[in-house]
């Protein structure tokens, strides 16, 4: 299938998950995670409106970057404190933060930039070990001090679920993050919007968008299955 009827069957499955958790179609950013894929294709997908991107290697983004013109690029993959570099000037938001240590390096190179970084707080719900992200008990703690830095915004959490057969086994995951996100919400601290709550992918966004995500971040369930091997 072509990515723009892969697109008409996303647009609907979002529309009435959204719909299900009290919400519209427009409260839920779908982010079109084009890792491996090439700029014709990425191209076909911007046509279709997908301007939002999103890419795991800090080096893809900067040699997309120069390559197609007019999109919002967003940091999802790890990010590594000597690769913050090749994104700072080019990404809209880095939703992979998951130590102040990298916080700080962000801001050293937004400030000397002179722009202001939004970031996503990475949280490692599941637990699972070979996952990067905060443990739960701790994204409160770390929001905090990286919101007393002058040039990071903290604007949400973020979350990788476990790949599973059954999208329903991460419906308890997405609750805690939702929960996470409204806890620290309520305490108004100065300098942390909650405003993005980054969960859900390919095989488990219906479930994540019911239990209130506003990002969805969708790759092979767009342009197909991903080729490593160029
Ligand atoms: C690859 C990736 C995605 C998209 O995965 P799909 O299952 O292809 O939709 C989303 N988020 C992150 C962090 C990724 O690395």
């Amino acid at each position: 299938m072509g990515i723009k009827e892969n697109l008409d069957i996303i647009e609907g499955n979002i529309s009435s998950a959204a719909q299900k958790s009290g919400r519209r179609r427009e409260d839920v950013l779908l982010l079109a995670v084009s890792k491996t894929v090439d700029i014709a294709r990425m191209e076909e997908a911007k046509a279709l409106g997908l301007i939002d991107m999103g890419e795991n290697k800090p080096q893809e983004i900067n040699r997309k970057f120069y390559e197609i013109e007019g999109i919002r690029w967003h940091q999802i993959g790890h990010l590594q404190t000597n690769k913050v570099k090749y994104v700072i000037d080019k990404v809209c938001l880095i939703h992979s933060v998951d130590s102040l240590k990298l916080a700080e390096e962000i801001n050293k190179r937004a400030a000397a930039k002179e722009i202001t970084m939004d970031i996503l707080i990475e949280v490692n719900i599941s637990g699972e070990e070979a996952k990067h992200g905060i443990h739960p008990d701790e994204a409160e703690n770390l929001a905090l001090q990286i919101s007393r830095l002058p040039n990071v915004r903290v604007k949400g959490l973020m979350t990788v679920a476990p790949f599973v057969d059954d999208p329903e086994d991460n419906r308890k995951y997405f609750r805690q993050m939702k929960k996470l996100f409204v806890d620290i919400e309520s305490k108004n601290y100065d300098n942390i919007d909650m405003e993005y709550l980054s969960i859900g992918m390919t095989n488990d966004y219906i479930v994540a968008v019911e239990e209130g995500a506003n990002i969805v971040r969708i790759g092979t369930g767009l342009f197909g299955a991903r080729d490593y091997t160029v």
